[in-house]
C-alpha cells in the first residue's frame, strides 16, 4: 500500500532520511507537539502511557514505476501494519477506523505511517492516528499527528488551492509547511476548563509558516522574509491572504492574526464537527 509515496529513486534518499526522523520520534506521542504555540497538555496522557511499546515499520519508498506492459514484473505492495494495542478503545472500533482511514488515504500523495490509538472515547484522543511526514510534495515540518480524515482534508486544500496560489501569487510552489501544534490534549486556548479542543482529536493543525525554499519562508505572524526577493519569487498579491480564505473550503474552522490574542502567529485549521445548526468558523 505505498501508491501514496511517489518517490523516484534520488527522492528515496531523501525520504529515507524522513522515515529515520519518524523512527527517531516515534517512542514518543511528543511528536505532535512542537515549540509555537506551546501546547501545555492539560489532562493527563493516561491511557497512553500503559501501552505496549512497538516496533513500527517505517513506509517504504516506492521503486520508480516500471516500464509500461511490465506491471505483471512489479512487486507486490507491501502491507502497511497498524500497532497491534488497541489502547484503552474497543478493538472494533480501532479496527474499523483503520479500514476507514486505508479506504480514505488510498491514492492520496501523502507520506504517512500508522500510529497507536491515542486516549480514550470520550477524552482526548482517536483511535486511528497517523503521522505525516509529507502532503502533496510538500514537507510537514516537524511531522504531525492527525486524524486520517484531517489528513485528506489538508492533501486537497494544499493541491488544490496552496499550491496553485503559491505558484501564481509567489512564482513559486511551497516546499514545506511549519507545523506549530497538531495532536495534543488540552482544551480551547490551552484554558483550565472548557471544551476540548480540536487538537485533542488530532483533528487540527497550526501552520506557523510556508517554506519556499530551505532560505525562504512567508511566517503567518511577520510576513515574507527578505530572502523571498533574492530568489526571484515576486511576492505579487497577498498570498496569506488568499490561502486562508481558501482553507474555509476544506475545513470547518479557520482562526489566524486578528482572531483573538490566541491566534497572531500561526493559522489554526480543523474539521470541528458541524452538528445542526453549526456553522463552519472562518474568521
Ligand atoms: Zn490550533
Amino acid at each position: 500500500m505505498v501508491n501514496e509515496i511517489h518517490a523516484q529513486p534520488n527522492r528515496a534518499a531523501g525520504l529515507f532520511g524522513l522515515a529515520l526522523a519518524f523512527l527517531a520520534s516515534c517512542t514518543s506521542l511528543a511528536l505532535a507537539s512542537a515549540p509555537i504555540p506551546r501546547a501545555k497538555p492539560a489532562l493527563p496522557l493516561e491511557a497512553s502511557a500503559g501501552l505496549e511499546p512497538t516496533t513500527i515499520p517505517l513506509p517504504r519508498a516506492k521503486p520508480a514505476r516500471p516500464p509500461a506492459g511490465d506491471v505483471g514484473n512489479a512487486p507486490p505492495a507491501p502491507q502497511r501494519s497498524w500497532p497491534k494495542s488497541a489502547g484503552a478503545w474497543p478493538k472494533a472500533e480501532v479496527l474499523a477506523a483503520r479500514t476507514a482511514c486505508e479506504r480514505m488515504l488510498k491514492g492520496l500523495d501523502i507520506i504517512w505511517r500508522p500510529d497507536q490509538p491515542i486516549g480514550e472515547p470520550g477524552g482526548c484522543g482517536t483511535p486511528a492516528p497517523i503521522a505525516i511526514a509529507e502532503v502533496a510534495q510538500i514537507r510537514i515540518d516537524p511531522p504531525a499527528t492527525v486524524n486520517c480524515p484531517f489528513a485528506a482534508a489538508l492533501h486537497d486544500w494544499l493541491s488544490q488551492s496552496v499550491q496553485p496560489l503559491a505558484r501564481k501569487q509567489m512564482g513559486a510552489g511551497v516546499i514545506g509547511i511549519r507545523n506549530a501544534s497538531s495532536y495534543a490534549c488540552r482544551r480551547r486556548n490551552n484554558a483550565s476548563r472548557g471544551k476540548l479542543s480540536e487538537h485533542a482529536r488530532a483533528n487540527a493543525l497550526d501552520i506557523a509558516a510556508f517554506d519556499f525554499s530551505r532560505k525562504a519562508q512567508i511566517t503567518v505572524a511577520g510576513g515574507a522574509s527578505g530572502l523571498l526577493q533574492k530568489i526571484g519569487l515576486s511576492g505579487k498579491g497577498n498570498f496569506m491572504k488568499a490561502v486562508r480564505k481558501s482553507a474555509c473550503t476544506y475545513f470547518n474552522t479557520v482562526l489566524g492574526p486578528g482572531t483573538d490574542r490566541y491566534h497572531g502567529d500561526h493559522f489554526h485549521v480543523d474539521l470541528m464537527k458541524l452538528r445542526p445548526g453549526r456553522f463552519k468558523m472562518c474568521r
